[in-house]
């Protein structure tokens, strides 16, 4: 007779593990089903081991900027590309067997294959294809196997995968995804970068701070093209002073391969065509959701544009699947993906007080160098919605923090309602504000006003009065500028 669950989850991701963990909290009792590794791309090939790539690049960028802060350092800094992928991959195992240990912790069962709803309440999982890529496996222990599987609730979380366009396919040599940018044998000489969202831009910046020659291709007029303008114009100065060359308005038409390299003719936005040659590319233009073979046809869930279409809660159209994460659509992030999670089961659970998600309070944070982060609307935006707004904005090289840091090439930029002081969007440039930005995620969260951001109390010197200022600046008080 086929095992049966209160609830199964599809993926082990942020979005599945999650989700499985608070389930179990909540008393049911729980499967997920992974096919590939714990912990999801986040964990696996996302989120960690790239900050662990590019920690190493901060370190590096300190290290060759030793002198500014009065330190000699002999002998020259050399980047050493296995320990810097040992170090990641390394980090990411530690993240993938955590994962582990909580889903034993939790009761959480672990089912190892690849799963396929057959109909509402079933899922059947096969032996899967994939082989876990090293050091990331290996399969935990105690797993359950192949078969037939019920339960009341099927939550979809398989995430997405690398996009390609069609005639610029990663090979996985010369062209790269996220995965082989990830784990280079040897540093290559130069980089094409297609593509400037958070994705290519971090990669990019990694690179570039290991001495490698980069060229960034963006089709949009700015790069890292959600952000406000203004603020992806300052991180673009700050990366071409680096030695990053980017175009704008470009596209990558064709790419022919020799033996160790790429040669890419380049559409400009005058009509001109360039030719630029490089060791290695890596195609960064967005990923697709994992929403083929795993049944979503049998039961008849609806898609739109490639992603499972939900409610705020995570609910499809068929009673008993929900979907979360990557796999019901953008923005693809790992908080938005465990945020989706804990709602949708509470949602089951049948708990009072679940509000649904609301994206335009979901954080972005790219952790290039200079870091940017935002939540809410953009400038642009919010015009563009008709708002009556009000802005304020504080450089870095006003704040004593920053400036004793070396650190002051930044700036915060608040949005607000003219007539009901509603902060609408906040966007920041520069040194450590993917952590600073939570404050403002708080104060949206929260409710607070333009007045109770003013009436908050920073600590002195931190780079976060920076925030007060800029909402100082909104309202013609700004103090120290
Ligand atoms: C290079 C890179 C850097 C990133 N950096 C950040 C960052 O800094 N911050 C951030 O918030 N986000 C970041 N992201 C995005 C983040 O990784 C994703 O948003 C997040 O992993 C989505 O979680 P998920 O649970 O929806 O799916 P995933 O993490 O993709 O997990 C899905 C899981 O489902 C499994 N699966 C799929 N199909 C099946 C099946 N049929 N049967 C069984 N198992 C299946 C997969 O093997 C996988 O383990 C980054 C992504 C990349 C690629």
């Amino acid at each position: 007779m086929a095992q049966s669950y209160d609830l199964i989850v599809i993926g082990s991701g942020p979005g599945g593990y999650i989700a499985a963990i608070r389930a179990s909290q909540l008393g049911m009792k729980v499967a997920v089903v992974e096919r590939e590794h714990l912990a999801g791309i986040c964990s696996n090939w996302g989120c960690i081991p790239t900050k662990a790539l590019l920690r190493s690049a901060d370190v590096m960028h300190t290290a060759t900027h030793a002198k500014d802060y009065g330190l000699t350092l002999e002998g020259t800094i050399k980047p050493d590309v296995k320990a810097i992928v040992f170090r990641s991959r390394g980090i990411a195992h530690r993240m993938n067997n955590g994962v582990g240990f909580l889903f034993k912790k939790n009761k959480v069962d672990i089912i190892w294959g690849e799963a396929k709803i057959t109909k509402p309440g079933e899922v059947v999982v096969s032996k899967t294809a994939k082989k876990p890529v090293e050091p990331v496996g290996p399969i935990p222990k105690n797993t359950l196997g192949e078969g037939t599987y019920t339960a009341k609730h099927i939550i979809v979380a398989t995430g997405a995968r690398p996009r390609a366009l069609p005639g610029i396919e990663p090979d996985g040599k010369l062209i790269w995804t996220y995965f082989e940018a990830m784990k280079p044998e040897e540093m290559p000489k130069s980089l094409l970068v297609m593509g400037s969202g958070a994705i290519g831009i971090e990669f990019a910046s990694f690179y570039r701070t290991m001495g490698v020659e980069v060229t960034v291709v963006e089709i949009m007029s700015q790069v890292m093209p959600v952000e406000d303008a203004e603020i992806s114009a300052l991180a673009r100065k700050q990366f071409e002073r680096q030695g990053m060359k980017i175009l704008l308005e470009a596209k990558v038409a064709k790419v022919e391969k020799a033996a160790n390299s790429i040669t890419a003719t380049i559409e400009l936005k005058d009509g001109k065509t360039q030719q630029i040659t490089a060791d290695r590319m890596i195609s960064a233009v967005g990923v697709q959701a994992n929403i083929e073979g795993i049944g979503l046809e049998a039961v008849d869930v609806k898609t739109d544009r490639g992603f499972i279409v939900i409610d705020g809660y995570g609910k499809t159209n068929v009673p008993g699947i929900y979907a979360i994460g990557d796999v019901a659509g953008p923005p693809l992030l790992a908080h938005k993906a465990e945020h989706e999670a804990v709602i949708c089961v509470e949602k089951i659970a049948g708990l009072p007080n679940v509000h649904p998600t609301d994206k335009l309070k979901i954080p972005g944070c790219t952790y290039c160098n200079p870091q940017v982060a935002s939540v809410g609307l953009t400038e642009a935006k919010a015009k563009e919605q008709g708002r009556d707004i009000r802005v304020g904005r504080f450089s870095f090289a006003a704040n004593g923090k920053a400036v004793a840091l070396g650190e002051s090439q930044g700036m915060v930029k608040t949005i607000f309602d003219k007539q009901t002081d509603e902060l609408l969007g906040a966007h920041m440039v520069g040194a450590e504000v993917t952590e600073l930005i939570q404050g403002f995620v708080v104060a949206m969260t929260a409710g607070a006003s333009s007045i109770d951001l003013m009436h908050t109390i920073f600590p002195h010197p931190t780079i976060s009065e920076t925030i007060k200022e800029s909402v100082l600046d909104a309202y013609g008080r700004v103090l120290n500028s």
